[in-house]
């Protein structure tokens, strides 16, 4: 209730502030951000930086990007790590029982605040097109029936928003309960319902940890999991990078980093892994009313299906822009003289995507956010105006 309220005033008092950003039909910025989460607000930051007018459009009623959204048990011991923000030091990921959910998005509101970054909340922006003016080369983000118009737009949209579940015969039969990881209420609504987890990530392997003590689980994958020993080597995080990079930039849909890092028990999880919460089992090949069957015939009875599938990017908006290759993703072009840190759509160059692909995690934001200002300044500095943004 406390963080609603506080929210509601900070958000009054920071529409008042960023009044001036809100759409006028004369005002063409130089860049737009759209999405505040840890990559929205890197971006900012180093356009800030580089003297780029610019306004970040945020979905959201409040700072936090996605991790406001996250489930109130999730702790700050329980997270992987949240990366520092650009000239910044992150909340530490300790032994604290603090909510994550609270503990940065309050992190990311101070961040708002200290560096006066122009966020506009909330704004959820439906679609991104080409000034259909002649002869403009300015872009048009539309909300609703809010406009702004552009030079260069920057996408931190995240994935939060389009949560993947996949289809499997017999799903619309199932009489039970279905969720995604969006939806966790905790692990007390679980207690005495039988739950199947379904999903190789690092999400399925903190609910097992939950659920585990509490109710009966059961866990499938279509891939037997890879895990790891010991902390997290940099070297295998490279390569992690290196391969979701690879396929970004050959246009292919982007793979989670965070997928390809392997998965590691923590203590927290130790009392689930001795109740043989992690043997793991392959995908059944229907669903039935009151459980999965597997081709060789073998049923588990089940009540709640737990969706721990990934998310895709929330990039529906860019649809007009035509920036999918015919592999089904947006492809991105290779930094000069640097193996990583693409953020720039090669179909379109004004167009920066953060946090899409090799960035969609804590840990590449800055660097991407970074990436996407010098892109956008080196648009602004070689690209003439043309004449529709000089009369402006
Ligand atoms: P988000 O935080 O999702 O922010 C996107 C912002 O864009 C939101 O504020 C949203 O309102 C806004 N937005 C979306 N669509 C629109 C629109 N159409 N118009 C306007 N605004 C829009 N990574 C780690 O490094 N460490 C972890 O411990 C970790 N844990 C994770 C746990 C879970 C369950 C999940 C799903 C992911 C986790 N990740 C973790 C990955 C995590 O998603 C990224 O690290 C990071 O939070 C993504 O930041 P972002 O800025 O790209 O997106």
């Amino acid at each position: 209730m406390g963080k609603f309220a506080d929210a509601s005033a900070r958000h009054t008092s920071e529409c008042l502030r960023v009044d001036h950003l809100v759409q006028h039909d004369d005002r063409i910025f130089e860049s737009i951000v759209i999405g505040a989460g840890q990559t929205g607000l890197a971006a900012s930051y180093h356009l800030s930086r580089r003297g780029i007018d610019h306004v970040v459009l945020d979905a959201d009623e409040a700072p936090g990007g996605a991790w406001q959204h996250r489930w109130d048990s999730l702790s700050m011991h329980d997270v992987h790590g949240v990366a520092d923000l650009p000239d910044s030091t992150a909340p530490a990921t300790d032994a604290s029982t603090d909510r994550a959910n609270e503990v940065v998005p309050a992190y990311f509101a101070d961040y708002e605040r200290r560096h006066d970054l122009p966020v506009v909340r909330p704004v959820r922006v439906d679609r991104v097109e080409p000034d259909p003016a002649p002869g403009s080369d300015l872009l048009v983000v539309h909300a609703g029936d809010r406009t702004w118009h552009t030079r260069t737009l920057v996408n931190a949209t995240g994935t939060w928003t389009r949560p993947f579940v996949p289809h499997y015969p017999g799903v619309e039969t199932f009489v039970g309960e279905q969720l995604h990881t969006v939806d966790i209420p905790g692990p007390q609504h679980f207690a005495g319902k039988r739950v199947l987890v379904v999903g190789g990530g690092a999400s399925a392997v903190q609910f097992l940890g939950e659920l585990a003590p509490v109710t009966d689980t059961l866990w499938v994958t279509r891939r037997p999991p890879v895990w790891r020993t010991g902390d997290f080597d940099p070297g295998a995080g490279l390569a992690a990078v290196t391969l979701v990079e690879e396929r970004v930039r050959a246009g292919l849909p982007p793979a989670s980093v965070v997928s390809v890092t392997g998965l590691m028990l923590r203590p927290q999880e130790q009392r689930a892994a001795e109740l043989g919460a992690y043997e793991r089992h392959p995908m059944f090949e229907r669903i039935e009313p009151h459980g999965v069957r597997w081709a060789d015939g073998r049923f588990e009875p089940v009540d709640v299906i737990l969706w721990a599938t990934g998310f895709r990017p929330a990039v529906s908006h860019l649809a007009p822009l035509d920036l999918t290759s015919p592999l089904g993703g947006i492809e991105l072009l290779p930094v000069r003289g640097n193996v990583q840190g693409a953020t720039t759509a090669a179909r379109d160059r004004r167009v920066q995507l953060v946090g899409y692909g090799p960035s969609a995690s804590t840990i590449g934001a800055s660097r991407a956010g970074r990436q996407a200002a010098l892109a956008v300044q080196r648009w602004l500095t070689t690209q003439p105006a043309t004449r529709h943004t000089e009369s402006a």
